[in-house]
């Protein structure tokens, strides 16, 4: 599932090809892909808008046009590609953008999951997210405070999206594990010094990622390789990169959960 480096690396090789290109029309070709407006609408509003700028918020992908903003939400397996020249349709594309140029965005989806919206104003899509862990309001103060604020196990903590955008399963457990914080911790457990530890190994993880193009594992591959280099996830019984012990593997919240038992104690 792509988390936020995923994201932030699919909006990067998004930009240059469709920033400035006009919308000429729509093939929705799975109507569930699209949460809103109905199809018709969507089709109609749709044509001529110019795609302004490509941004992201938490794993949403913000296409703002010159009137609307186009959202799309990837969720297990969905990928967005720009294609220039001619395109034969494949199998699992959900929706093809015709461009300006001959150009397309195309948006592929074997699992079904993903998500489009058609909005005026994201604002009610956003309202529900926590602060992004790549901005200025994400500081160690912050983290401290919100952590203090709950009586949670710090991996379903950092998971829920309400309280930080962005984080998947991946990045949790490296961060965890680079901050030598426990995924049971009880968060209000945390002392300051740990909370300033979290918080630089999120942003370091989350860095780490977006330099190394993502994490090609469990989605379409896009070379990224930060799977080469992770320090804990998938790496169950292989050492820890710090003490090496074996990293085990429990079940938290039904997520799969990697840690070091030396470095990370409850
Ligand atoms: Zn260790």
């Amino acid at each position: 599932m792509p988390e936020l480096p995923e994201v932030e690396t699919i909006i990067r090789s998004l930009r240059p090809a469709l920033t400035g290109r006009i919308i000429l029309s729509a093939d929705l070709r799975w109507a569930r892909s699209l949460a809103a407006p109905s199809a018709a609408l969507f089709e109609e509003r749709i044509a001529g808008q110019r795609i302004e700028a490509i941004t992201r918020r938490a794993k949403f992908l913000d296409l703002q046009l010159s009137r609307d903003h186009l959202l799309i939400h990837l969720r297990m397996s969905g990928d967005l590609l720009a294609v220039l020249g001619g395109y034969a349709p494949a199998r699992h594309d959900r929706l093809i953008l015709a461009l300006s140029d001959d150009a397309r965005l195309v948006f592929s989806d074997p699992r079904k999951f993903g998500r489009v919206w058609l909005v005026e104003d994201p604002a009610s899509l956003f309202r529900d997210l926590g602060p992004e862990p790549l901005s200025e309001e994400f500081t160690s103060a912050w983290l401290f405070k919100a952590l203090h604020a709950r009586h949670r196990q710090l991996k379903p903590l950092l998971l829920d999206q309400s309280f930080i955008a962005g984080l998947g399963n991946i990045y949790t457990d490296e961060a965890l594990h680079l901050a030598k914080l426990h995924p049971l911790r009880l968060s209000d457990s945390v002392t300051c010094r740990q909370a300033e530890r979290l918080c630089e190994a999120i942003r370091s993880v989350l860095e780490e990622g977006i330099r190394r193009n993502g994490a090609s594992i469990d989605w379409v591959y896009r070379g990224g390789d930060f799977q080469n280099h992770f320090r804990v996830y998938g790496r169950t019984g292989q050492p820890c990169p710090v003490c090496g012990t074996g990293i085990e593997r429990i079940t938290v919240g039904q997520r799969g959960t990697h840690f070091c038992p030396h470095c990370q104690r409850v």
